[in-house]
This record gives structure tokens, C-alpha cells and sequence, in this order.
């Protein structure tokens, strides 16, 4: 089952003519999501060949315009190309009084329905779940109240002993039962102990998602073991009391929280257009968490192996 992430904005809110403002598109065993919209993001999209109306689910981390200001185009682009399928927008309160404004007062209106969960300040919770994944969202340390995200598929079956399935001959309506979990009888009178034939199932991935946020290790708790971590690291060593004053981070405390939180791989985003390039951000990032990198616009990370 796939499970990546597009980055299709790793600038922050100044524009360079390199990279966009923030937004990823995770897709996730066929699940397709947005995470935060900023300017542009609709084009960006086209650009990387992902199709506009096969998102799903929008996630927006904050209020601030470097993280929304794409998604009315993008909800009027999905209304122009003919989407009747709903759509489900996750974000602070009063993002949905944002856009519904902007459409009521320019006399738009759209041909699909829109679902608005709206978070509160600090909320810790699951904000949504099907059968295949699940969402969570934590509050980050931020301006403006923002909310971090954990992406977590759901674990999936049991693994067979394939030696035991040859072995016992086990018919595929039993193999179906025991995958499950379930132990039972069959119309033979023999007991099926599932433990006696699986394995563990494999372990579920996760994709968290920390932008924008100064350095806070209250974040640990709700990421802790997470395959792949995005953390903002908007500014390098030199500039930390920068990074304080305006509530982000520096490269080596996005590696601090990466390495503390045993996650596989640091994804870092959101520079400020005073750095040319993220040469020494990468550099002061290795040498707290070494798998780290830069994100850049157009790349894909698969989340964990296969
Ligand atoms: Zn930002
Ligand atoms: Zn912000």
C-alpha cells in the first residue's frame, strides 16, 4: 500500500521564485490529502501531475495567509472542473466563516458540499478515521493557535506462517478467520487457535506534520515513534533569537525534537527567503539527527519501505 508525501511548498510567507508556501499532498493506501493550502497551491498541483478533485480531506495547520490563502481558488477550481463529490475541510475555528465569505460575498457558489471540523485552541484528539487510517491532531507553539497532525494507517492483518499453511493445508475461508483474529470452529469440529498460525502484523506507519512551531518538547508525546516527522526550520543557529521572537524553529531543534521523539527521518520546510539555500540548515540538522533532509518543492518521500 502506498503511502508518501508531495511537498509542493517549503517556502515560508515571504515568496521566492523557488519555493511555494506551505502545502504536502500525503496519499495514503488511496486516501488523498491536502495539508495546508498556501498561495498557489492549485498550481503547484497541476505542475506535479496530481489531479485537483482526487482530494478527499483538506487539513489547514493555522490561520496565517503563508498556509490558506490557496484554498478558495483551489475549492473554486474543484467547482469549475465539475467535483459533486463532498469534501472534508479540517482547521481552526473560523476558517470556515474565512471561506464562506469570500464566496457569499463574490456570489459563488459551489456544487459539492463542504463538512468544516473546526479545532479549538489546544485540542488533542482524533479528528478523523475510516478503515484504513487515522488522524490526530496535537496543538503546536506558535503566533496563533496552530495544530500539528499524525497521519497513522491503520495496522492491517495478521501475517500467515506460510510453512503452517502448507503444512496443515489450510483452506482460504480459514486463512480469511485467522488473518482476522479469530479463533473458532470449523464445520469439522477442529479448533483453530489463530496464535498457532500468524505472525505479528507489520507495524503501521505515520507521517506527522509540525509546521509552524517553536521548539517544544510537549510536542514528543503526540509524535513519539512516527516513521516519518516534517518539522519546520524556518531559520539556522545564528538567527535562533529570531527564531524565538517569532515562534519557529532552527534547523538543529527540528533534529532535537526528531531525535527525541525516535522517529526514522526528519523532513524540514518553511525557510525564510533571507537564506539562499538550506546547505547549512542540512548541516546543523545532521549533526543532531542524521537522517535528515531539506524539503524542496516537487519531491516525493515514500513514508517507510514498500
Ligand atoms: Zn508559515
Ligand atoms: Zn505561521
Amino acid at each position: 500500500m502506498t503511502f508518501s508525501v508531495t511537498i509542493l511548498g517549503s517556502g515560508s510567507a515571504v515568496p521566492t521564485p523557488d519555493r511555494f508556501p506551505t502545502s504536502q499532498f500525503v496519499s495514503c493506501n488511496s486516501r488523498n490529502i491536502l495539508i495546508d493550502c498556501g498561495e498557489g497551491t492549485q498550481f503547484q498541483m497541476r505542475r506535479y501531475g496530481i489531479k485537483i478533485q482526487s482530494l478527499q480531506l483538506i487539513l489547514i495547520s493555522h490561520l496565517h495567509g503563508d498556509h490558506f490563502f490557496g484554498l478558495v481558488g483551489l475549492l473554486s477550481t474543484m467547482h469549475l472542473l465539475g467535483r459533486n463529490s463532498g469534501l472534508t475541510i479540517i482547521g481552526p475555528t473560523g476558517l470556515e466563516q474565512i471561506i464562506r465569505s469570500q464566496l457569499e460575498i463574490g456570489y459563488s457558489k459551489l456544487d459539492f458540499d463542504i463538512t468544516f471540523v473546526a479545532l479549538k485552541k489546544g485540542d488533542v484528539a482524533c479528528v478523523f478515521e475510516d478503515k484504513v487510517l487515522e488522524i490526530h491532531t496535537f496543538p503546536l507553539n506558535h503566533k496563533v493557535p496552530t495544530h500539528g497532525y499524525l497521519i497513522k494507517e491503520k495496522q492491517g492483518d495478521l501475517k500467515m506462517n506460510k510453512e503452517k499453511v502448507i503444512e496443515f493445508e489450510i483452506p482460504l475461508s480459514v486463512i480469511h478467520q485467522l488473518k482476522a483474529g479469530n479463533d473458532f470452529l470449523d464445520d469439522n469440529g477442529k479448533f483453530w487457535k489463530y496464535k498457532e498460525f500468524t505472525l505479528p502484523a507489520k507495524k503501521s506507519r505515520s507521517y506527522a506534520f509540525c509546521s509552524d512551531t517553536k521548539f517544544d518538547e510537549r510536542l514528543i508525546e503526540n509524535i513519539e515513534g512516527a516513521t516519518v516527522l516534517y518539522h519546520e526550520a524556518t531559520f539556522i543557529e545564528k538567527d535562533k533569537n529570531r527564531a524565538n521572537k517569532t515562534f519557529h524553529s532552527t534547523a538543529k531543534e527540528a533534529a532535537e525534537i526528531a531525535k527525541k521523539s525516535k522517529v526514522q527521518q526528519l523532513i524540514m520546510g518553511h525557510l525564510s527567503a533571507r537564506y539562499k539555500n538550506d546547505v547549512e540548515h542540512v548541516y546543523e540538522a545532521k549533526q543532531v539527527f542524521e537522517n535528515s533532509i531539506y524539503a524542496s518543492d516537487g519531491i516525493t518521500i515514500e513514508v517507510g519501505n514498500q
